[in-house]
C-alpha cells in the first residue's frame, strides 16, 4: 500500500513533523525514509558530550523503537531517496525500489562542505554523522595533533573537545578573526583569545597552499610557507544543504525554497530544516537556516500546514555552542548591528554582547549567562513581529 506523507531524512525536522503530525492526529499511513541505519537521532552531542574521551555513549536517538511502532509511523532505515517525479508523486530509491506518496517532504539535512586538495587522504574527515563521532573520539583518545581547518563551531567544539582529550591542537581558518563575518570584531577576538587561552593554535588569515604525505597527511604547508604536523585533518568549513538527489526535478541544489509554511513550488511537496531554504519575511529572502532550533520548528511548520493549519510567525534566529564548559547563545541579527557593546566580564566567559541599529537592539550573543537568555528574547521578538507587518 503507497500513499499517505512520505518523509525524506530521517533527522531533527524529520523527527519533528511526524511527532507533530501524530500529535495533530494525523491518522494516514506516515513514513520515513532514512539513509542513515539508525533512527532519528540528535546532532549537537556529536561535537560536545559526545566527544569527551570518557563519555559513556549514551544514544542520541530522538525516540525508542517502540514510539514508532506505537503510533504507526513506519521507519525505512538505510534507504536513500535518489530521485523525485514529482508529476507521478514518486519517489526513487537506491535499491530501485519507488514508493508513492500524497504528501512529500523534504529533510534530507546537509552535507559537509570537503576541500578538493583532501581527497583521498586516509587521515581527513568530516563531522556530521554519529560514525564520524566515534572516529573523532578514537583519535582523540591517542593523545595525537590535530589539524582543524576552519575556525566555524564546529571546527571550535571539537578543537576544545581535543584540548580536554590533551590533543595539540592547530586550527587553520582563512578569515582574519573566527566567525568575524557572522558576529563581528568584537566576538571574533573573544573567540580568538579563547582558543589560545585553552592551547589551541590559532594560525589566522591562512589556507592550506600544499599537503606532505602519501596516503596519510602528515604536514600542511600553508600560504605563508610554515608548516604544520598532524596525525588528522578534521575539515570543517561548513554544510550544503544535501538536495543534489533532486535535481532533476528542477529545484535548485541551494535549499529547497519554500514558503514560510515550508511548501514548495512543486505540487505536494514540502521541505524543512537544513535542506530548505525557507522564505524569511524579515529579511525578504530565502534561507538556509542550519541551526537546530530553527530546524525543528521548520519541521513543526510543514506538520501544520499538512493539517491545514495557518502558520506560526518566523521565529528568531538563534543557536548555541559550547566550549570549555560554557554555553554560548545567539539570538536575532546581528548582521544589521553598526554598533556592538560588552556588558560583563570577557575574560571570565561571564558576559552579554549588545548588538545594536541606531540605538535599538538587533541581535544578542550570551557566555555563560543562560538565564540572561528569556528575558533578551522578549525584547527582540519585535524583529519577528515586524516581519508580519
Ligand atoms: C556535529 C554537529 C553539531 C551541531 N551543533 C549545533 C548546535 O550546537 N546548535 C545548533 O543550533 N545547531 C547545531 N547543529 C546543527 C543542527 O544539528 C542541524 O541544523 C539539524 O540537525 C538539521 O536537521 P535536519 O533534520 O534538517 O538534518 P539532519 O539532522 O542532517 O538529518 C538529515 C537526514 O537525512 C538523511 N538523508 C540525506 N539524504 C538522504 C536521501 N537522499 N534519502 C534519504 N535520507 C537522506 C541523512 O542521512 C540524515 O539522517 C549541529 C550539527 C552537527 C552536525
Amino acid at each position: 500500500m503507497d500513499g499517505g506523507v512520505v518523509i525524506v531524512g530521517g533527522g531533527l525536522a524529520a523527527q519533528r513533523c511526524a511527532e507533530a503530525l501524530r500529535r495533530g492526529e494525523y491518522a494516514g499511513r506516515l513514513r520515513i525514509v532514512c539513509a542513515e541505519p539508525h533512527r532519528p537521532y540528535d546532532r549537537p552531542p556529536l561535537s560536545k558530550e559526545l566527544l569527551r574521551v570518557d563519555a559513556e555513549l549514551p544514544s542520541s536517538a530522538f525516540r525508542p523503537e517502540e514510539w514508532y511502532l506505537e503510533r504507526n509511523i513506519e521507519l525505512l532505515l538505510g534507504a536513500t531517496a535518489t530521485a523525485l517525479d514529482p508529476d507521478a508523486h514518486r519517489l526513487e530509491l537506491a535499491d530501485g525500489s519507488t514508493l508513492s506518496y500524497e504528501k512529500l517532504v523534504i529533510a534530507t539535512g546537509a552535507r559537509p562542505r570537503m576541500l578538493p586538495l583532501f581527497d583521498g587522504y586516509s587521515n581527513v574527515s568530516t563531522l556530521r554523522t554519529v560514525e564520524d563521532s566515534n572516529l573523532l573520539r578514537q583519535l582523540l583518545g591517542q593523545g595525537s595533533r590535530l589539524a582543524v581547518i576552519g575556525a566555524g563551531f564546529i571546527g571550535q567544539e571539537v578543537a576544545a573537545a581535543a584540548r580536554a582529550a590533551g590533543v595539540e591542537v592547530a586550527v587553520i581558518e582563512l578569515e582574519s578573526l573566527p566567525l568575524v563575518g557572522l558576529l563581528g570584531p568584537e566576538l571574533g577576538r573573544w573567540f580568538a583569545e579563547l582558543h589560545s587561552g585553552e592551547g589551541v593554535e590559532l594560525i589566522l588569515g591562512e589556507v592550506v597552499s600544499a599537503i606532505s604525505g602519501k596516503d596519510r597527511i602528515e604536514s600542511l604547508t600553508l600560504s605563508d610557507g610554515r608548516s604544520v604536523a598532524c596525525d588528522h585533518v578534521l575539515v570543517g568549513v561548513g554544510v550544503v544543504s544535501d538536495v543534489a538527489w533532486l535535481e532533476a526535478s528542477g529545484l535548485p541544489a541551494t535549499g529547497v525554497p519554500t514558503d514560510a509554511s515550508g511548501r514548495s513550488e512543486l505540487p505536494d511537496v514540502f521541505a524543512a530544516g537544513d535542506a530548505a531554504a525557507v522564505y524569511d519575511p524579515f529579511l525578504d529572502r530565502h534561507l538556509v537556516s542550519g541551526h537546530w532550533e530553527a530546524s525543528s520548528r521548520q519541521g513543526m511548520q510543514v506538520a501544520g500546514a499538512l493539517l491545514g493549519r495557518e502558520p506560526a510567525p518566523a521565529p528568531l534566529p538563534s543557536f548555541w555552542s559550547d566550549q570549555y564548559g560554557t554555553r554560548i547563545q545567539y539570538l536575532g541579527h546581528a548582521q544589521l548591528a553598526d554598533e556592538v557593546t560588552i556588558e560583563g566580564d570577557a575574560t571570565a566567559r561571564d558576559f552579554v554582547a549588545h548588538y545594536r541599529r541606531e540605538g535599538e537592539l538587533v541581535a544578542a550573543v550570551v557566555a555563560g549567562r543562560p538565564r540572561a537568555v528569556g528575558e533578551l528574547r522578549q525584547r527582540l521578538n519585535y524583529l519577528t513581529e515586524a516581519a508580519l507587518l
